[in-house]
């Protein structure tokens, strides 16, 4: 998929709209109709890849060549943080809402269990794994777990991974390996993977297992919820760094683009 001068594509998002900032997708689409596609995506053919972005995925597609690849190949690009909208902004365009990849896995978790679409688990330690699956099941009476598998695994055991997941036949699998590496273990492996929706979901089964906590609604709200996961994790410094660094990018190019 190209993108061009008025920063906008045929894309999959909300009719077809796919806009572009600093040349990186992201699909324009509500909650709602993020998880209407991919009811839909679940029924294909071929594996169909989700990324949630926030601004820390968005600027490694502009360092690193095989992120770049993977945010133009995927099948949809959601705006994950409060820093993606203000991007957009920044860019002159706008995005209808926040598409956070937790509350995204959690609904199409539900809608899983009511249209019975096999789910499966990759990622995070093994107890954490095994809490979180007891919680779905206990939130989503009638959740269909195709599998799981923990998320420590090297690289010389990916490909049994793999064929695992292709014998249990998911329609939805949930990659909770952590950004980038959830969305490049997807890309990698896409080729092999049988025909589902596979999405990054970050510490999302850490959450649903009750190990971590998101931000109070409130920061959420407020567009904040990098700076509570930077208090609790302060670790995470480098990463949210980034984020000035690319809008300032965006307001550069703005700026220019208007002279
Ligand atoms: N993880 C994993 N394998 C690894 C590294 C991490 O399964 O080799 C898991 C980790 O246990 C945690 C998740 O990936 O469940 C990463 O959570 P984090 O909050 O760091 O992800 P983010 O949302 O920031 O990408």
């Amino acid at each position: 998929m190209s993108s061009n001068p008025e920063g906008k594509d045929r894309g999959p998002g909300r009719a077809g709209i796919r806009i572009r900032i600093l040349g990186l997708p992201v699909d324009i689409l509500t909650m709602e109709e993020a998880v209407a596609r991919i009811c839909r995506a679940w029924k294909g053919e071929q594996p169909f890849h989700v990324v949630t972005a926030n601004l820390e995925i968005l600027y490694s597609g502009l360092k690193d060549g095989e992120m770049a690849r993977l945010l133009n190949g995927a099948e949809l690009v959601t705006a994950d943080g409060a820093g993606v909208l203000l991007a957009a902004r920044i860019r002159g365009l706008s995005l209808p809402a926040r598409v956070a990849g937790f509350d995204l896995m959690m609904l199409c978790l539900r809608e899983a269990a009511q249209r019975a679409a096999p789910v499966f688990f990759l990622g995070a330690q093994p107890a954490v794994l095994q809490q979180a699956l007891a919680r779905a099941k206990e939130l989503f009476p009638g959740l269909q777990i195709a599998g799981s598998h923990h998320g420590y695994f090297s690289d010389s055991e990916a490909g049994s991974v793999v064929e695992e997941i292709r014998a249990r036949q998911p329609r939805l699998l949930c990659v909770a390996l952590g950004a980038p590496r959830q969305e490049k273990w997807i890309f990698r492996h896409k080729g092999k993977l049988p025909p589902c929706v596979a999405i990054g979901v970050g510490g999302s089964f850490d959450v649903l297992a009750g190990r971590t906590r998101r931000a109070p609604r409130w920061m959420q709200q407020a567009g904040l919820e990098w700076l509570y996961r930077l208090l609790r994790q302060p670790s995470r410094l480098r990463r949210v760094s980034v984020i000035p660094i690319f809008l300032l990018m965006v307001l550069w190019q703005r700026l220019r683009g208007k002279v």
